[in-house]
């Protein structure tokens, strides 16, 4: 069914700057048998790996692994920009085109060996999936795959993330 859910992307030209193609998912999880999907489609992929946690990248990584994890019976760790999270954290910094970025998370949120699933809505550079990983690995957590919903594969955005980690991606660009 990822064609039926890719039909749901809409294309917003020049967002938030000029020349970026924004993919607007909202058009994708308002339809309840296009999100159905999405969720059916990763928790098919991951009902095997005997996953502990979903961590849920901020803000859209959220809508996905809240369903995701309810339904593998795993629980949601959150991934957050800074200063959101109201106990200790850990954070990263990664590099943007221009500039930096930063992501944190609870110190306490994984205990340690736990199985952890990324999840993001979508991968362009990988530079923000390759930061979650290096979080959940110093807080204690063993990354078994990473999912996007969509995967804008001409920035290689995989080449940034550990190798030996299984990339699952719904939707190619
Ligand atoms: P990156 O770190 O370059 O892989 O960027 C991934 C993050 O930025 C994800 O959380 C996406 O939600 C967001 N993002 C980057 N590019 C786009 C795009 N063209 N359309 C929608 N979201 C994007």
């Amino acid at each position: 069914m990822p064609a039926l859910v890719k039909e749901k992307v809409r294309d917003i030209p020049d967002f938030p700057k000029p020349g970026i193609i924004f993919k607007d998912i909202s058009t994708v999880i308002k339809d309840p048998e296009a999100f159905k999907h999405v969720i059916d489609f990763f928790v098919d992929k991951l009902k095997d790996k005997q996953v502990d946690y979903i961590a849920g990248i901020e803000s859209r990584g959220f809508l996905f692994a809240g369903p995701i994890a309810y339904n593998l019976g795993a629980g949601v760790i959150i991934i957050r920009k800074p200063g959101k999270l109201p106990a200790e954290t850990v954070s990263v910094t990664y590099d943007l085109e221009y500039g930096t970025d930063t992501i944190e998370i609870h110190k306490d949120a994984i205990e340690e060996g736990k199985r952890v699933v990324i999840m993001d809505d979508l991968l362009a550079t990988g530079g923000t999936a390759s930061a979650a990983c290096k979080l959940v690995e110093k807080v204690g957590g063993k990354i078994v795959a990473i999912g996007f919903m969509i995967d804008l594969t001409f920035l290689n955005g995989k080449s940034k993330l550990p190798e030996d980690v299984e990339v699952i991606t719904m939707v190619e660009y």
